[in-house]
């Protein structure tokens, strides 16, 4: 070679152009890009907006369509959007371990805006002591949660509720975070007197919290912060970021949709990377239900696109991983099984992995009781021709059950009081018949009434089993990975099972021991065959589910943690100008809900991508 392949840029660009199978939309755009972004999620959404907003020129590229309809822009469809093949695609992760042949299901957004736009859209903000934590063992005080507060306060400016502050008239947060109950003028005795009732049973034993994501280092019950915006009653999502900066700064922000990006090209002998190669193409990730299985990124002739100063890789827990190693970024041993030449070894991409437990708790309700409110009695959540409350939801969006997730309230608790100031329980308190996500789950909740069951989410923080782990199975860039998830492995196994027991038996105390039991027809899970703490382990193992998993190319100290992936500014350790931006860059599973830890996280490092470029 004579001379570097980052010096190649002019002649690549030239092949992209007659290489693509849509070259008109590829002509009028800038030939050479700043930045290129890979990954639309809430990581990607908040680097390449920061950026193209600070005037650089900014390719997003997503591998998903651009997708926006009623029912993702509409809170309450939250389970239908899931159940869209265009945008969801479906992981079939290893519970335990391959050995042990069990799955589930576990939907992801591939979509413009990523898992966002078919998320709960609770909002909640990390502990202080998480991002503490990662200052500390990054050394850098830009994550302490000092720092971190700043940056969140200046994200949701625009939330009425959070700062307080309606006057001022120069919001820009883009963050929007609203309470479906505070937005209701109506007592809560008059619109839900069954929750009202479940509540008086909750207020005996823990303090109300007006404001969660300012104060979440004690116990308390609270209603759930949602990324919904208070005046439309829609989705806040990262989707309406990209369309708003688009909007406002259309030449700095270029979004190419439906394009996969198969490797990352980087100069073996120098180490940087200077852009990708991709396919253009619909629904080509087999995590897709559109996909063909058959399709193989290694038959597909590919393009290329270069980026003058930096790649950002913002593919989210599994598929960040999965480039990562596609491209020579990895372990060694596991890069040499597939021929992948190795560019920089990285045993800690696709390790460390985390994620919640969850389980559920579930009761039926006698036959004519509402859990969901009077407002709700005659949705019919968009099943019939005319729907009343999309009705209402169209003329009311700011008090109707459609402008909200349908969740009840909240709870935080601490169950381990070893580590003070940090609540390890959350729960969730919904109005239909939950039973985690797993296959189906949709179709068989909405056989019933919503409002006919009482389901409590345990959601545990706080888990240490960082075991699970993820790996390609070959160089095809469309197949999906090995998932392990490694659950109840290690130290932390017994610690973990007791937790989820514990809440478990509290909450069956808390609903059946009090005067709430009047409305309850029958336990349905675990159920009242389960008595003992062996049978409730048993269903434990067999119910547990997740949705957060996370940190497989955690941030660290990258001398002296042979596991870090990233330093304190998101950077791939050995390579320059590559650096990661989502859910998989922290160390440790954050908060209690990650989006919001995922885009504080990310103003950060867009703030270092920033700083980088100006001095
Ligand atoms: C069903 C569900 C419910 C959830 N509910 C909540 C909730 O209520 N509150 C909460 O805080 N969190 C929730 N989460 C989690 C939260 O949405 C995610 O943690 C968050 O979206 C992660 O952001 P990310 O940027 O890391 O990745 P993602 O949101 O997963 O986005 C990654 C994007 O990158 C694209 N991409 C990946 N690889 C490539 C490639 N090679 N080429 C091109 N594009 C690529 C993908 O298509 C995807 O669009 C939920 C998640 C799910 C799935």
């Amino acid at each position: 070679m004579t001379s570097s392949m980052c010096e190649k840029q002019e002649e690549n660009q030239y092949k992209v152009f007659v290489e693509s199978s849509e070259p008109k939309e590829l002509l009028p755009l800038p030939s050479i890009y700043d930045y290129i972004v890979v990954g639309s999620g809430p990581g990607g959404t908040t680097i390449a907006t920061r950026l193209a907003l600070n005037n650089f020129k900014v390719l997003l590229i997503e591998a998903g369509p651009d997708y926006d309809d009623g029912v993702t822009r509409t809170p309450v469809f939250w389970p239908s959007a899931q159940l869209n093949p265009k945008i969801t695609g479906h992981f079939h992760p290893y519970t335990f371990s391959e050995d042990d042949n069990i799955t589930i299901d576990y939907p992801r957004g591939i979509t413009l805006g990523g898992s966002a736009q078919i998320n709960v859209m609770v909002a909640m903000t990390a502990n202080p002591s998480e991002w503490d934590y990662i200052s500390q063992v990054t050394g850098d005080y830009n994550w302490s949660s000092e720092m971190i507060k700043r940056k969140y306060l200046k994200l949701t400016e625009n939330c009425q509720y959070c700062t307080r502050r309606d006057n001022d008239k120069n919001k820009n947060g883009w963050l929007n975070i609203s309470i479906a109950a505070y937005r209701d003028p109506l007592p809560l005795h008059q619109t839900n007197p069954v929750l009202y009732d479940l509540l008086d049973k909750v207020k005996s034993q823990y303090q109300f919290n007006p404001n969660i994501n300012y104060e979440n280092f004690y116990d308390s019950y609270f209603f759930g912060p949602e990324s919904v915006t208070e005046e439309t009653g829609t989705r806040g999502s990262t989707y309406r970021r990209i369309k708003n900066v688009q909007s406002m700064k259309k030449s700095n922000l270029c979004v190419w949709t439906d394009t996969f990006v198969t490797k990352l090209i980087i100069d073996p002998r120098t180490k940087e990377a200077c852009g990708v190669e991709y396919v253009k193409g619909s629904y080509l990730y087999h995590a897709s239900p559109l996909s063909s299985s058959s399709s193989n990124s290694n038959n597909i002739r590919k393009s290329s696109i270069y980026a003058k100063r930096e790649i950002i890789v913002s593919g989210g827990q599994w598929m960040t991983p999965q480039l990562l190693q596609l491209s020579g970024i990895g372990d060694r041993n596991l890069l040499r099984q597939f021929g992948i030449r190795t560019i920089q070894h990285l045993p800690g991409v696709g390790v460390n992995q985390q994620d919640r437990l969850e389980s559920t708790y579930v009761v039926k309700l006698k036959s004519g009781v509402n859990m969901a409110g009077i407002r709700s009695v005659n949705c019919t959540y968009n099943t019939t021709h005319v729907d009343p409350c999309l009705i209402d939801y169209i003329k009311h969006p700011r008090t109707s059950p459609y402008s909200a997730n349908s969740g009840l309230f909240m709870m935080l608790q601490s169950t381990q009081p070893i580590r003070p100031n940090f609540p390890d329980t959350a729960y969730v308190f919904l109005p239909l018949r939950f039973t985690g996500f797993r296959e189906n789950w949709v179709q068989e909740a909405f056989q019933y009434p919503v409002g006919a069951y009482l389901t409590v989410i345990v959601n545990l923080a706080r888990v240490t089993n960082n075991l699970g782990s993820v790996r390609i199975q070959s160089t095809n860039a469309f197949e999906t990975p090995l998932i392990q998830m490694n659950r109840f492995t290690g130290p932390s196994k017994q610690i973990e099972l007791n937790r989820i027991k514990q809440s478990i038996w509290y909450l069956r105390n808390l609903i059946l021991n009090s005067p709430f039991s009047k409305y309850v027809d029958y336990e349905e899970l675990p159920g009242s065959n389960i008595q003992t703490d062996e049978e409730l382990e048993q269903f434990i193992r067999e119910y547990v589910w997740s949705h957060h998993a996370c940190c497989t190319a955690k941030m660290g100290n990258t001398r002296k943690d042979p596991l870090a992936v990233l330093n304190s500014k998101g950077q791939v350790k050995g390579i320059k100008n590559l650096r990661v931006c989502d859910i998989s860059i922290f160390p440790k599973i954050p908060s209690y809900y990650p989006f919001m830890s995922v885009i504080t996280a990310c103003e950060k490092i867009a703030d270092d991508i920033i700083k980088r470029a100006k001095y």
